[in-house]
């Protein structure tokens, strides 16, 4: 693992729940990455997967730290393997067009209910 300090940005939301200065319903954690529930759930299953490290979207932290993508991976697969057999759709909005509203990256793990296709 790097010894570099990992990026944050005091004002993020998500950086300061994980940092636990905001409380969350926290359902799972590791080295990477953190999830906890939506606050406003589309589904039974509606968690969502945040690097530890702050990184606008899944684009800046693909490239800045793949390492901490492939742990977002994981513990989302977790979660859908606790809550839901191991079904879940994965979603990252990246941007304002794709209902982006919180500019840290983070997955929605969705599961519970039969999925719709094409997503709105
Ligand atoms: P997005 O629109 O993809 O940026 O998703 C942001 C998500 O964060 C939304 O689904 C919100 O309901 C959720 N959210 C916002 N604030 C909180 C919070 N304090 N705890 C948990 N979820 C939150």
């Amino acid at each position: 693992m790097s010894s570099e300090p990992r990026p944050r940005d005091p004002q993020c939301l998500f950086c300061r729940i994980v940092a636990g200065e905001i409380p969350a319903d926290v359902v799972a954690e590791d080295e990477q990455a953190l999830a906890f529930r939506d606050l406003e759930p589309q589904a039974p299953l509606h968690v969502l997967v945040v690097p530890r490290a702050h990184y606008p979207d899944i684009g800046t932290l693909a490239h800045g730290d793949p390492d901490a993508l492939v742990g977002v991976a994981r513990l989302a697969a977790k979660v859908a393997a606790d809550e839901n057999g191991g079904q879940f759709r994965f979603v990252f909005n990246s941007g304002r067009q794709a209902h982006q509203s919180v500019f840290h990256a983070h997955g929605h793990v969705l599961g519970g209910r039969d999925m719709t296709w094409p997503p709105g």
